[in-house]
């Protein structure tokens, strides 16, 4: 398995030339997922044009920052992982390999020269060198709205409608939260760029929602990719026209998407990633709006009549998914074995709200973990050994096989450090807890429990039923708040 080179550098990031996101429903756009969208004003049109995607004065800043190796607050969440030691996903490695293609790194050289001859060109503040006007696109992304009849459990109003709609009804809805729309002079001047910057180098074009399926703007925006990039004959290698859905949009508008995908591919493969981690009643209840005979009737059809599309899965690692992951992965190697297809996982898990991050579980919720991680490396050595791994093989299911291996493998790999850590947390079992962490800890199930009740009281739900294995932490955070509150009425009295 390949390991990523060491960094040379401590700020340049390929992203920041090749992964433009466009916010269709708000007027703004980034480069790279993890940094903040920048507004798209009236003067910035006037000023820059179609240009606008890439010669915003705010990205040539940050890109000439990056020559310079100098950090902006921008990138936080990428300087916070590397100065707590962990690598981030900063992706320095492709920098001269995308930057060549577009003529700004020369065919032989390499890194430390370009950097050298890019500083001395560059001095003095210079601004407008082609170096931070072009953009080098690789991945293009396009975020829709948040129109989407689900609230999962870890979601928000920024992404879904449904959430927003029950938020306001409970009055308590983000006081950032604005309701937005689309501005046609600015899609027309987007598609504009697109042809003349993107269409030739980018190998993979993402639609984020809401539910894109369930979105009119998403057939109007592949209508128009259809026809840019029908304009120029088919790569030899498609780009990947990837979209991420919760395969529950309403009937008619799947429909709609499965005529979309021949038509689309005669420029693109399709990448179809769905975003579920359990099944049946778990998954209506964490993902709320699941209709779970429906997503299970759409993936078997995306698998069974569309054997071109990849069908990725997207599980989302959040604490109420765990205790049944086991039952999920058996699921994925059910549906791998029933239709000879290549499944991969994708590596998510919930950050915030922290409550729900698998990594505040008690330490007895890596147990399924370490299960899963058993059978996911027995799966893998099944479909190809270890020891015969290196081996040449031209064979098409020999290939296969180690194809899904390894997705098997690197999940597993992934999931024995998200048990490393859960195995140090405490026990929700343990009889008197005591010490910081362990406070910490009841505080975060205190709140998760809170959460949840609130929401399940609206909704007529319960988490404990939906999934059982919560029932000891609510014992405790219950008693937790007890001492809690006991030992705030001590201190008191003092
Ligand atoms: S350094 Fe991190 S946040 Fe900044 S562009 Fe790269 S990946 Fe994105």
């Amino acid at each position: 398995m390949s390991q990523k080179a060491a960094l040379q550098t401590q700020a340049l990031c390929v992203f920041r030339w090749s992964y433009p996101i466009f916010y269709m429903f708000d007027r703004a756009m980034a480069y790279c997922c993890r940094t903040e969208s920048q507004p798209i004003t009236d003067s910035d049109i006037q000023q820059y044009g179609a240009k606008v995607f890439s010669e915003k004065m705010f990205f040539r800043e940050r890109r000439r920052e990056m020559i310079f190796d100098q950090r902006h607050k921008d990138c936080h969440s990428c300087w916070s992982i590397e100065d707590s030691g962990v690598k981030s996903p900063r992706l320095e490695d492709f920098f001269t390999t995308q930057l060549r293609k577009v003529g700004e790194v020369r065919p032989q050289e390499n890194l430390t020269e370009f950097l050298r001859r890019s500083r001395d060109r560059l001095v003095s503040g210079q601004i407008d060198d082609s170096l931070l006007t072009t953009a080098a696109v690789d991945i293009l992304e396009i975020v829709l709205s948040n129109a989407c009849g689900f609230k999962c459990v870890y979601c928000n109003e920024f992404y879904s409608s449904s959430w927003a709609a029950e938020k306001r009804a409970a009055q308590r809805l983000h006081a950032n939260y604005r309701d937005k729309s689309r501005d046609p002079q600015l899609e027309a001047l987007f598609y504009e760029w697109v042809e003349a910057n993107a269409r030739d180098l980018v190998k993979r074009l993402g639609y984020i929602g809401g539910e894109p399926i369930a979105i009119e703007a998403f057939y109007e925006s592949l209508e128009r990719m259809r026809e840019i990039f029908e304009k120029v004959p088919a790569r030899a290698r498609k780009p990947e026209l990837c979209i991420t859905t919760n395969l529950c949009p309403p009937d008619q508008q799947f429909e709609r998407f499965t005529q979309m995908i021949p038509k689309m591919e005669t420029r693109f493969r399709w990448v179809v990633q769905v975003s579920m981690e359990s099944l049946g009643p778990r998954a209506e209840y964490i993902r709320y709006g699941t209709n779970w005979p429906k997503l299970e009737r759409n993936l078997h059809r995306l698998l069974r009549d569309f054997p071109n599309v990849e069908v990725v899965i997207l599980p989302t690692l959040n604490l109420l998914a765990l205790p049944s992951l086991p039952e999920f992965l058996s699921y994925l190697r059910d549906l791998h074995r029933q239709y000879g297809c290549s499944l991969e996982l994708v590596q998510n898990m919930v950050t915030l709200p922290r409550a729900l991050s698998p990594l505040s579980a008690p330490k007895e919720f890596a147990v399924p973990l370490r299960r899963s991680i058993a059978m996911l490396t027995e799966w893998a050595e099944e479909l190809a050994p270890v020891a015969q791994f290196d081996q040449p093989s031209e064979n098409e299911v020999v290939l296969r096989s180690r194809m899904q291996a390894s997705h098997w493998r690197s999940y597993a790999k992934y999931l024995d450090g998200v048990a490393q850590r859960i195995e140090m947390n405490p026990s929700a079992n343990a009889a008197s807890p005591t010490g910081n962490s362990h406070d910490q800890q009841l505080q975060l199930w205190r709140e998760l429990r809170q959460e949840l009740e609130f929401w399940d009281l609206r909704r007529g739900t319960s988490a404990v039923k939906a999934i059982p294995e919560l029932a000891e932490i609510w014992r405790v955070a219950q008693d937790g708040r007890r001492s809690m509150e006991s030992g705030a009425d001590k201190g008191a009295n003092r």
